[in-house]
């Protein structure tokens, strides 16, 4: 589903009708800083068409994004002097998405930060682990 892209806050600001401090830019895909970021360095990666989450990303547009990480993110981790990255890709608002246009967040990291992002969690057995692979594949339309 692609919604009208003159109400998207990231197609806007594709497009320059919102400023913002531009690290990339290509045919395909548009990366800059995040004003909020989880450390000095973020940014966010999206493609220039619009999708609202990455259900709904066209498959043969994944390469430039595939490209464009393999460019950006050896790039933020020099500016940072980073040791390593995330890239992290919120979908829906359960999962903390805000902005719908579908975006790679590009996270550089140090060995001697000390950010968190989730706390591991467990199965009780792995009979439990084993019946949840099962729901899930059988629930993957091929
Ligand atoms: P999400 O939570 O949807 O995965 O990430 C959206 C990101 O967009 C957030 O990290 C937020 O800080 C960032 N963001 C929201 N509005 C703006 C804006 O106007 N400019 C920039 N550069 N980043 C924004
Ligand atoms: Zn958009």
């Amino acid at each position: 589903m692609t919604t009208n892209t003159d109400d998207c806050l990231f197609c806007r600001i594709v497009k320059g009708e919102i400023p913002c401090a531009k690290v990339y830019e290509d045919e395909y895909v548009f990366a800059f800083l995040d004003i909020a970021p989880f450390k000095e360095g973020h940014t966010l990666l999206i493609l220039k068409e619009h999708s609202n989450t990455v259900l709904d990303v066209n498959p043969n547009h994944m390469q430039y994004v595939l490209k464009a990480i393999q460019k950006i993110a050896p790039a933020v981790m020099e500016a940072t002097h980073a040791q390593g990255f995330h890239v992290l890709q919120n979908n829906f608002a359960a999962a903390g998405q805000t902005v719908f246009h579908t975006h790679w967040h590009i996270i550089p990291r140090s060995e001697d930060d000390t950010l968190s992002l989730w706390a591991q969690g467990a199965y009780t057995d792995n009979g439990t682990m084993g019946a949840m692979a099962r729901v899930i594949s059988q629930n993957i339309i091929q």
